[in-house]
């Protein structure tokens, strides 16, 4: 009997819940930087896998290796459903930002980045700067978002995708996409949220906002002219749209029975806490724009963006987030399905026909 065998089989990347016939885990090691990386390849289907670089200080290994599968996973969807011609990819960083992250880290990821030869273009996520990307690539040509590659800062974008989002949900559910004089409360005032304040108010539209972050909150009364309420309101005021523009999970048991909004259409990821609660908004007759869909201007300018030319290409492609969230609307209507589900059906229905 060898050392292993005599040992229980640990639980490895094929059985794990989050495992999806995934096209390769990467696991890495540089001990004398310190990285340590898993970079999860979900799907090439339509293209070699993007998305982004997270750095997390993770409880353990196991942790890190489930969000890798999820978030490579989704952004497979993701890319799919905003018709880019790329599949999806994660790369996480089991590190703290503040304490362990170095530019000599970033840079050992940007050389095992460079080994994977474009099957994963990795970007910014949570816990990596503009200048941790521009140390990435100075060891790889397969990073995108950088002041280098392209436009810069998504957010915009993103704000664009959402606004142009808002109004489609706005004719599906209301009859018109002309947001004058309707309201909407925005949560979270961040570079998003406070973007997306400004396109709403440029239409006419009523602006409640919120924030944890009083400073912010001030900058959009005196802006805007917007009216706040308490960041742990935002889904409760009278308003005919919610957007939520902060953090993740904050449609679930609690706050779907407070809703008032007759449509929830915001940038924030992950923004239903299970697929229950899906069914609970559609049950309550609030219409739902998935938020993988609605936020993709982002992932739109990283990967359409390239230097020294005009971001037309990246502002058409996501406007044409709209026209895809009314194709949602209307098959969910016409199928009885949320629109979650068929916007994964749509996503899947792309994948299987590249
Ligand atoms: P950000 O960090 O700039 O802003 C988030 C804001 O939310 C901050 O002002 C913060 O104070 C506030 N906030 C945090 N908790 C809150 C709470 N409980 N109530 C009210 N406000 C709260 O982030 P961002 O780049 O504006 O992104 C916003 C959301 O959109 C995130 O969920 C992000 O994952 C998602 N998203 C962003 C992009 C992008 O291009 N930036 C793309 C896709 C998705």
């Amino acid at each position: 009997m060898n050392a292993l065998s005599s040992h229980a089989v640990p639980t490895g990347v094929f059985d794990h819940p989050e495992f999806r016939n995934h096209e390769s885990v990467c696991f890495v090691s540089d001990p004398a930087t310190g990285l340590k990386a898993i970079i999860a390849i979900h799907d090439t289907t339509l293209g070699p896998s993007l998305g982004g670089c997270r750095v997390w200080p993770y409880a353990s290994g196991a942790e890190a290796l489930t969000d890798a599968l999820r978030l490579s996973r989704g952004m497979t969807y993701k890319n799919a459903l905003a018709g880019l011609d790329l599949g999806g990819g994660k790369a996480v960083i089991l590190a703290d930002r503040r304490k362990d992250k170095t530019s000599d880290m970033m840079r050992a990821f940007g050389s095992y980045v460079e080994r994977l030869s474009g099957s994963y273009i990795t970007a910014e996520d949570v816990g990596v700067s503009p200048s941790d990307m521009e140390a990435v690539a100075e060891r790889t040509a397969h990073v995108r978002g950088t002041r280098d590659t392209g436009l810069g800062d998504p957010s915009p974008y993103t704000a664009l995708g959402v606004f142009v989002g808002i109004q489609a949900a706005a004719r599906h559910a209301l009859g018109s996409a002309d947001l004058d004089g309707l309201s909407v409360s925005v949560q979270g005032l961040g570079h998003v949220g406070f973007d997306l304040c400004g396109r709403l108010q440029a239409a006419g539209a009523k602006l409640i906002v919120s924030d944890i972050h009083a400073p912010s909150v001030e900058k959009a009364i005196e802006v805007f002219g917007a009216t706040a309420v308490p960041a742990a309101q935002a889904h409760q005021v009278q308003a005919d749209i919610f957007a939520p523009c902060a953090l993740g999970g904050g449609l679930n048991s609690e706050t779907i029975p407070a809703l008032k909004a007759g449509i929830v259409a915001g940038a924030a990821n992950n923004q239903l806490m299970t697929a229950e609660d899906g069914l609970a908004l559609k049950a309550r007759g609030i219409l739902y724009a998935p938020d993988y869909a609605i936020n993709a201007g982002g992932v739109i300018s990283i990967a359409l963006s390239r230097p020294g030319e005009s971001d037309a290409l990246v502002v058409e492609q996501t406007q044409a987030i709209g026209a895809t969230l009314t194709r949602i609307f209307e098959r969910a209507a016409a199928e009885n399905l949320t629109p979650e589900v068929v916007a994964d059906r749509m996503a899947e229905e792309r994948l299987a026909k590249p």
